[in-house]
């Protein structure tokens, strides 16, 4: 008797049935996954352009991470942080080493580091800048993506993130993102602990503010006594070009939040680094995570960032970052509204043509065998593994431009 094998189709409506339905996917169900490709259940074989909202920046299932994470995963997974390990440690030394800050607290998740920066602000407010408690502000932008958290939505301006969530938690204000005018207004209060900003919004559609927006900022915060805090969830570890997307404009966070490609995508590994005037005013049981620091965590963690350097995936993402924007810019097609971004994190904006809008181009992009994801209804991000070559970039290219005129003609 021959055996049913489960199709597409199959696994979209055990989804559908069996799971919430607060994701809206492409119809496409993955089964592998291998450096820049991925291939469904049917075999089909795919570019990756999302890399997990740049989680994947190393590419599918690199085998130094997975060997980093099986060893461990063999020896020991999980202390709680009740004990001591013997990779925590070492990791510690390792990551605050290479971002080139005193300490580390480790975390899992993006929103969990956010939701960390946030505290680490507050009580600093209170403990070193003399705040009085409960007073501390902290400055957030508009179109600002830290995750999903009733403390972080409360500070989101995406009604699809906030509405219906209340009550809120207060202690924010917000300015426009890229208006340093704004910023500085806000800063005139004294009871503001920190501006926290993403370096490029990547959830909002890839927003790059204009060069020295960064550098002002900072410099803005240091003249009032403010921390600057930078969530490098998404454009952090090589995405942009640079180690870090504030590299571009030679700022250091006091506060650095990182997550996602921490792991190269095989784990929730995330963190929060700063040096010891901050970092040290939680002190022991004020703060904490189950899995925060796990050795498994510790392991995969070391591997992945190992692979960034060894691999150079920011001079990489410098290089192809130019030619992916140059060959579109120069793609003469009236869906092209705008091409926006920095290294290999970028966008492109998607006029309504015959009908057509940015969800049709990504379906036509999937059966011509690359995968990207619409957002806000206009927008296409495009953010290959960072693994990719120049030849690989090249087939995605064609294979943009060739889908593109395929829905404006259809
Ligand atoms: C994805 C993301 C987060 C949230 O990370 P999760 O791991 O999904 O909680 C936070 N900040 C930024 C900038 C992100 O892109």
């Amino acid at each position: 008797m021959k055996e049913y094998v489960m199709t597409s189709k199959d696994y979209i409506e055990l989804e559908d049935k069996f799971g919430a339905h607060n994701y809206h996917p492409l119809p496409v169900v993955l089964a592998k996954g291998e450096g820049v490709h991925v291939w469904d259940v049917e075999g089909k074989k795919y570019f990756d352009f999302l890399s997990a909202y740049s989680a994947v920046n190393q590419g599918h299932c690199h085998p130094k991470i997975i060997n980093a994470m099986i060893e461990q995963a063999k020896t020991l997974t999980l202390t709680s942080r009740a004990f001591y390990n013997d990779q925590l440690g070492p990791y510690e030394k390792f990551v605050t080493e290479y971002f080139g800050y005193d300490k580390v607290l480790p975390m899992n998740s993006g929103a969990e580091a956010d939701e960390t920066a946030l505290k680490l602000a507050r009580r600093w407010g209170y403990d070193k800048k003399g705040v009085a408690e409960n007073q501390a502000k902290i400055i957030v932008c508009e179109g600002n993506f830290h995750g999903r958290t009733i403390t972080i939505i409360s500070m989101s301006t995406d009604p699809d993130s906030y509405k219906g969530f209340g009550p809120y938690t207060p202690g924010f204000t917000v300015v426009p993102y890229n208006d340093i005018e704004a910023l500085k207004k806000e800063l005139e209060d004294p009871n503001v602990v920190a501006f926290l900003v993403e370096p490029i919004q990547g959830e909002a559609g890839v927003y790059v503010p204009e060069d020295g927006y960064l550098k002002k900022a900072y410099d803005a915060c240091k003249a009032k006594n403010v921390l600057f805090i930078a969530d490098e969830v998404q454009t952090g570890i090589a995405r942009t070009g640079k180690l870090l997307a504030c590299d571009h404009e030679g700022v250091r966070p006091d506060v650095l939040i990182l997550g996602k490609a921490l792991s190269g995508g095989v784990f929730p590994v995330s963190a929060v680094l700063a040096d010891d005037d901050i970092m040290l005013v939680i002190k022991p049981g004020e703060h904490g995570s189950t899995f925060g620091g796990n050795p498994v965590a510790c392991a995969i963690a070391q591997a992945a960032l190992t692979v960034v350097k060894e691999e150079k995936l920011a001079e990489n993402a410098e290089h192809l970052g130019k030619i992916f924007r140059k060959e579109l810019e120069g793609f003469d097609n009236p869906m092209i509204q705008v091409v926006r971004g920095k290294g290999l994190l970028n966008a492109i904006i998607i006029k309504q043509t015959n009908g057509k809008v940015a969800w049709d181009v990504c379906v036509q992009m999937a059966k011509n065998g690359l995968l990207a994801k619409p957002t806000h209804g206009d927008i296409i991000r495009f953010a290959p593994p960072l693994v990719i070559t120049e030849e690989q970039i090249h087939e995605a290219i064609a294979i943009i431009k060739k889908s593109i005129i395929e829905v404006q003609e259809a």
